[in-house]
């Protein structure tokens, strides 16, 4: 049982208020709120006021965070990474559970409260991912809200050993189902997806594809993905991570495809990255279809680039979407908060009185202020309680 009264914040840079926390949520937000006997009190100082970020697209386990500089020499194509990834991972011994936990806590010292995780699973390292980042979700429970995505990076069709490790993950309590390029890496999709979607209906959880195949090839897979989606009833079960293939694809048939993602309310999570044609967020918006953002990874061995700090990559994704108004830095603000939490389906979220507590509290004027200029963190606040002060963590 705590209690405690913030004084004098702007809640998404609206009118000062103070917000009452007890018990890890938010009771009550008004102007004239008194704290009540025993309160611990918090002074606001006239911050911004923003609900907790989230991370809708990472790969804590796959991070070198916190470990000396990944010297990256590495072939232009995905498979050189994959394979480079698997050599470098037993080479250098790298530790899954140190390294994620690092990360996560970089991310929550950043305002991070909540995050979906995607973890490997290949036949070098069987559950090993997994089971690390397991590790991790359990040491940051009552602080930050993990869930974690079995990955077949390196596919599943002739990769021995990957499906039934996808099986078990789900039964030890992997939160969702993840999936990558049917037909580039497989070369079998229907194979590949008859797998993903077998263990989503098997164990009730979401699904998540990579799915970076570009063009026509990308959207024949996403019209496969979207067959199945609708055949078992998934609506807003089912994310596409990337859709690199709708930032290229003719107009009319990328708005076929987005007006039936919009039906079944099938989400893009978005890193937006410079180096790939990436699907309009206006045009999603739109379209009525989410669109969610994330780092992907984050100082690994696949990319020397990624900061734990969502309020940067929001920055990121308004820069690779050349939003300027403040309106529409509203929108890549939202891909970091109420959209991600819809997403992904994170509870309780929100700056309303019965959500859970988190906060973060910026020195800024105004969202649109926050997302150009990505202050540093003043406070943040997970489940009700001070987690960090001025980007360091306190909890
Ligand atoms: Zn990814």
């Amino acid at each position: 049982m705590s209690t405690l009264l913030i004084r004098d914040v702007r809640p998404m840079g609206g009118e000062t208020a103070n917000v009452l926390i007890q018990d890890g949520k938010i009771a009550a937000i008004g102007t004239a709120l008194a704290a009540p006997a025993g309160a611990a009190i918090e002074p606001g100082g006239g911050a911004l006021l923003l609900p907790g970020l989230i991370e809708g697209h990472t790969h804590l386990d796959k991070s070198n965070w916190g470990a000396p500089w990944y010297r990256n020499a590495i072939g232009p194509s995905r498979l050189d990474r994959i394979n480079n990834e698997r050599r470098w991972r037993t080479e250098a011994a790298h530790d899954p559970a140190a390294r994620s936990l690092d990360l996560a806590r970089a991310f929550l010292a950043n305002g991070t409260t909540r995050m979906r995780t995607h973890a490997d699973i290949d036949p070098d390292i069987g559950m090993a991912h997994i089971e690390a980042t397991m590790r991790t979700r359990d040491a940051m429970v009552g602080l930050m809200e993990i869930q974690i995505v079995a990955f077949p990076q390196s596919g599943i069709v002739g990769q021995p050993g990957v499906a039934d490790w996808m099986d078990e993950a789900l039964k030890q309590g992997a939160d969702g189902v993840g999936g990558i390029d049917p037909c580039e890496i497989d070369r079998d999709p229907v194979e590949h997806l008859n797998v993903v979607f077998g263990l989503a209906s098997k164990y009730a959880r979401p699904v998540d594809i990579h799915l970076h195949e570009p063009g026509e090839m990308g959207a024949f897979s996403l019209d496969l993905i979207l067959e199945r989606t609708e055949a078992l009833g998934l609506r807003g079960q089912v994310t596409i991570s990337h859709a690199f293939c709708l930032g290229t694809i003719a107009l009319s048939a990328r708005d076929a495809l987005l007006e039936r993602m919009a039906r079944m309310d099938v989400r893009i999570a978005t890193t937006a990255p410079a180096s790939n044609p990436v699907p309009s967020l206006a045009v999603c918006r739109a379209a009525g279809v989410t669109v969610y953002g994330g780092n992907d990874g984050i100082r690994d061995s696949w990319t020397p680039h990624g900061r734990p700090d969502m309020l940067d990559r929001a920055m990121h994704i308004a820069l690779r979407n050349g939003l300027r108004r403040d309106d529409e830095l509203g929108w890549a603000l939202d891909c970091v908060t109420d959209a991600a939490a819809r997403g992904c389906g994170f509870a309780e979220y929100g700056l309303t009185p019965g959500c859970r507590a988190d906060l973060v509290l910026v020195a800024a004027e105004t969202v649109a202020e926050a997302v150009a200029s990505v202050p540093p963190r003043r406070l943040v606040i997970a489940d009700g309680q001070i987690a960090a002060r001025g980007g360091v963590l306190t909890a």
